[in-house]
């Protein structure tokens, strides 16, 4: 069907990308190629920002049951404290970072899609794919073996790393290797020296030890191999990966059993388009880059997020604006850089091999990771509530202190922005919200939170981020930004 969107992937993203079309009532396919869900552990953060948008669709509180909190990242050299970051402070909800194995983050995400009457066709492969005028045909290889084309109106690539999708539009994936062989676990352990709610990494001579507690006796341990060689990297067994840990940790640490072990090497690469005509990428299809920090799913799930409410406004004929879906690539493609950059200078920092280095290291963090401006840009960047769209081109007005593309920060308790089955703007004011809310019944809705900054009209969009601010008895002035937007009633 032209109203349909096909997503290829039903990984993280693809199944974000699929609960929020099929909660604001557009018809969705989720195909993946495999023939059954994926047991392995993968991701394991889940930060407040993607909390906070989960909250829309009712799946954060499910994650947040079966999820670890940890509210301390400490950082060790040598045995002395370099830091103690605590989340305590992030402006959220949801101060706190969710340790859950990916697979269980996924499962939640289905139950939520089956409760929209939408279930992922496993098994089932995206061959290729051709636009035509109004929409774009796809090839696809069914679980039964047949082949057979689908008309769609979009497609989103959710399917990975390797995505084919991007393959088959030849666009770029530049970006190079950090040239470091890592090896990972979910491990059984006791004697981890902080209590659960506190992750650790031990910064050594020979490489970083990492630790992300996913309850008392159970964590995803992560260290540095060496140089990249010819050879693919191996993961090493429980024996010598404790082996490390005596070398590199705290001491006193016993792994007592192994879920699940990897090893990995860093490619830092990003798409030189999250656009092509009909086709948007998203997840690590658009990006990859160092486990460290963790933001890869939790980015990927917010590309979903900030594309869903767009396409379903255009699909659903309330919106026309070609701005809305150029909107994507222009918002998010910076989103994915700063994370790579982000997480690289981690890892490069983590791993500095050089003594005299290591030391000035150690020190300068001691130093600036001590002053709370700096803490709070650091934990904010990791919660990623910092995340905005200054230069986004469907930013309309704003006279008052918040800048249009910023995140409005949730509160506990109330309803969320874009909340229910209409990708609604939320118009915060006086009267002249309740007038704007009228003029435009299919796009915009009253908010039941008193605007804290009276006499101003914020109109907040479905993603929660600020779309313009004029004051309320202006509300005028908001006309002419939402016709360009969408139909007015
Ligand atoms: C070992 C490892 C550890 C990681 N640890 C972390 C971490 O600690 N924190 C973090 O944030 N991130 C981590 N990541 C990254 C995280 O797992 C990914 O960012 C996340 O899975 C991306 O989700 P995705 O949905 O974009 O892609 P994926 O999860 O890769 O899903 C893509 C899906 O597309 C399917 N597919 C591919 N091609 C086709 C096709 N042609 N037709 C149909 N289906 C197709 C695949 O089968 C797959 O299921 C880790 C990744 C790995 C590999």
């Amino acid at each position: 069907m032209k109203n349909s969107v096909l997503i290829a992937g039903a990984g993280p993203v693809g199944l974000t990308m699929a609960l929020e079309l099929a909660r604001y009532g557009v018809p969705v396919r989720v195909i993946d190629k495999i023939p059954e869900a994926t047991h392995s552990s993968r991701a394991v953060a889940v930060w407040p920002r993607t909390l906070e948008l989960l909250d829309r669709s009712g799946a954060a509180a499910d994650i947040i049951a079966i999820g670890n909190k940890v509210t301390v990242a400490n950082i060790l050299s040598g045995g002395r404290p370099v830091a103690s970051l605590s989340l305590d402070d992030v402006p959220s909800p949801y101060p706190f970072a969710l340790m859950v194995p990916q697979y269980e983050t996924e499962a939640v995400l289905r139950r939520h899609l089956a409760g929209h009457g939408v279930k992922p066709d496993l098994g089932v492969e995206l061959l290729g794919f051709e636009e035509d005028g109004d929409g774009l045909s796809a090839r696809l290889r069914e679980a039964d073996g047949t082949e057979r084309s689908e008309p769609y109106g979009f497609l989103v690539a959710c399917d990975g790393a390797h995505s084919m999708v991007r393959h088959r539009l030849g666009l770029d994936f530049q970006g190079d290797s950090l040239g470091l062989d890592w090896t990972q676990g979910d491990f059984h352990l006791s004697g981890y020296p902080f209590p659960a709610s506190q992750m650790a990494i031990f910064w050594h001579e020979h490489g970083p030890l990492l630790f992300f507690p996913m309850a008392p006796d159970r964590a995803r341990i992560i260290t540095s191999l060496g140089p990249s060689t010819a050879t693919p990297p191996v993961p090493l067994d429980q024996d010598a990966f404790q082996e490390m840990i005596d070398a590199r940790g705290p001491g006193g640490i016993t792994l007592t059993g192994t879920e699940w072990v990897s090893a990995f090497r860093i490619n830092e690469r990003q798409v030189e388009n999250y656009r092509s005509g009909r086709v948007f990428l998203a997840g690590d299809a658009a990006h990859i880059h160092s486990p460290a920090g963790g933001q890869g799913m939790n980015t990927g799930m917010q590309d979903a997020i900030n594309l869903a409410w767009k396409l379903a406004l255009v699909i659903r004929g309330i919106a026309c604006a070609p701005a809305l879906l150029e909107s994507y690539d222009l918002e998010r493609r910076p989103v994915g850089a700063q994370v790579i950059a982000a997480s690289g200078r981690m890892t490069r920092i983590g791993t500095l091999a050089d003594h005299t280095l290591q030391h000035v290291r150690d020190l300068v963090a001691h130093t600036l990771m001590g002053l709370s401006p700096v803490q709070r840009a650091v934990t904010g960047l990791m919660a990623e509530v910092s995340i905005g769209y200054p230069h986004s081109p469907i930013n309309g007005p704003s006279h008052g202190d918040a800048k249009a593309g910023a995140r409005v920060r949730p509160i506990m308790g109330e309803v969320p922005f874009g909340w229910g089955d209409t990708p609604l703007f939320t118009a915060r004011g006086g009267a002249g919200a309740t007038e704007l809310a009228a003029r435009f019944p299919r796009l915009v809705a009253t908010s039941p939170r008193p605007s804290s900054e009276e006499p101003l009209l914020s109109l907040v969009r479905p993603d929660g981020y600020l779309a313009a601010q004029v004051q309320d008895a202006n509300w005028q002035e908001l006309v002419p930004y939402l016709q360009q937007i969408g139909a007015e009633r």
